[in-house]
């Protein structure tokens, strides 16, 4: 049993790693420099910002499978010296299939970590408020700081590196420093006062210090959470949402205790009359034609079915209909809002959420009692 620490390791302290341009092998985990060394000497190649590419010997297979399709030259630009004679091949970001296949390695890595962390039960940790002693899955702990101490540092599904997130507010907390304005009091009963009165019982929103944690911003190539999260106020502009609503639909990206409809922008504050509403308005029975699937079958619907609504696509049958109002007429007339063919949605990109804090997901235990 390993954990995401010494995740990396796992795959083999030992295993050496054939050079993308000849025979040589390296140990890419303990001797990098070697192979560096040997890459800028003996191939002209400089590999930008190495070390902190995942899963490397991967990404030296993938470019040693495609130079033998292709010359090197063909392929990736070169770089020269001010003044120097020799060119050298530069392996980096500015080129697109690099940078599509580093961001691939590292969301199978993120991905990995996530689900070891999911599914491990072995976590043990002092709660960071009380004297309560965990020992269990993460989730549970950070249920036991949301329940108890009312502090969300968001949805599990959505976070990861869970261990190292917990260690660094704890590391704030024993500073004394707030962790949403980050303002520092003379002593904890101060600080603890100050963060209940002022809401402040959370990560604040703008905090980049926090992304890592945070799977969506591992989603989509150059693309944080923060942009999602941008043109999901856009689409609030667009939607007419109902009375019912009394806030923005852009909100419900917060913990506002709103569970927004799957298909369109009404919200309810129970899981009853969301499904009441879906099967009225949508002529949709989540609860029975979900029936047949287990929980996590049910996330990746769930996820999927917001992601295409978000794209104004039909979840059903996937044509592109380009605005909110074609889509829901479209949904309408061809009776659309059903479950998919389980190859479209059950898919492991689907395990993350479309929208941080989505209540649809928190509640879903709930759909078979
Ligand atoms: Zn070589
Ligand atoms: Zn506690
Ligand atoms: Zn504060
Ligand atoms: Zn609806
Ligand atoms: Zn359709």
């Amino acid at each position: 049993m390993f954990g995401p620490l010494t995740f990396p390791q796992a795959q083999g302290q030992n295993t050496e790693t054939k050079c993308f341009l000849c025979e040589d092998s390296f140990n890419l985990r303990l001797r990098l420099d070697i192979f560096v060394l040997h890459t800028f000497d003996v191939h002209q190649c400089v590999i930008d910002d190495v070390q902190n590419i995942k899963n490397l010997p991967q990404y030296v297979l993938y470019w040693r499978n495609r130079f033998k399709e292709r010359p090197i030259e063909q392929i990736i630009p070169t770089v020269r010296n001010e003044g120097a004679q020799q060119h050298y091949f530069f392996l980096s970001t500015l080129l697109k299939e690099d940078k599509l296949l580093r961001h691939r390695l590292t969301l199978d890595y993120v991905l990995k970590v996530q689900e070891f962390e999911r599914t491990d039960l072995n976590y043990k940790r002092s709660c960071l408020f009380c004297k309560y002693q965990h020992e269990g899955s993460r989730q549970e702990y950070l249920e036991h700081i949301f329940k108890e101490h009312n502090l969300h540092l968001g949805n599990h599904y959505n976070l990861v590196f869970i261990d190292e997130l917990i260690e660094h507010v704890d590391s704030q907390l024993q500073a004394l420093r707030c962790l949403f304005c980050k303002g520092v009091f003379p002593e904890r009963a101060v600080l603890k006062e100050h963060m209940r009165k002022k809401m402040h019982k959370q990560i604040s929103p703008e905090d980049v210090e926090y992304d890592k944690f945070y799977i969506i911003n591992y989603l989509e190539v150059d693309k944080s959470w923060r942009v999602l999260q941008h043109e999901t106020d856009n689409y609030a502009l667009e939607v007419d949402y109902e009375e019912n609503c009394d806030q923005e639909y852009s909100d419900w990206t917060e913990a506002s205790g709103q569970i927004t409809c799957l298909y369109c922008a009404h919200c309810e504050t129970d899981m009853g009359a969301i499904f009441d509403h879906i099967k009225t308005q949508h002529n949709f029975d989540f609860a029975r034609a979900t029936k047949e699937l287990d929980f996590y079958q049910k996330i990746k619907l769930i996820n999927y079915t917001r992601r295409m609504i978000y794209r104004k696509t039909c979840p059903y049958c996937t044509e592109e209909l380009g605005d909110s109002a074609k889509l829901q007429a479209h949904l309408a007339q061809e009776g659309h809002c059903k479950v998919p063919s389980d190859q479209v949605f059950d898919q492991a990109e689907y395990y993350f959420s479309t929208y941080e804090n989505d209540t649809f997901l928190y509640l879903i235990d709930d759909i078979d009692d």
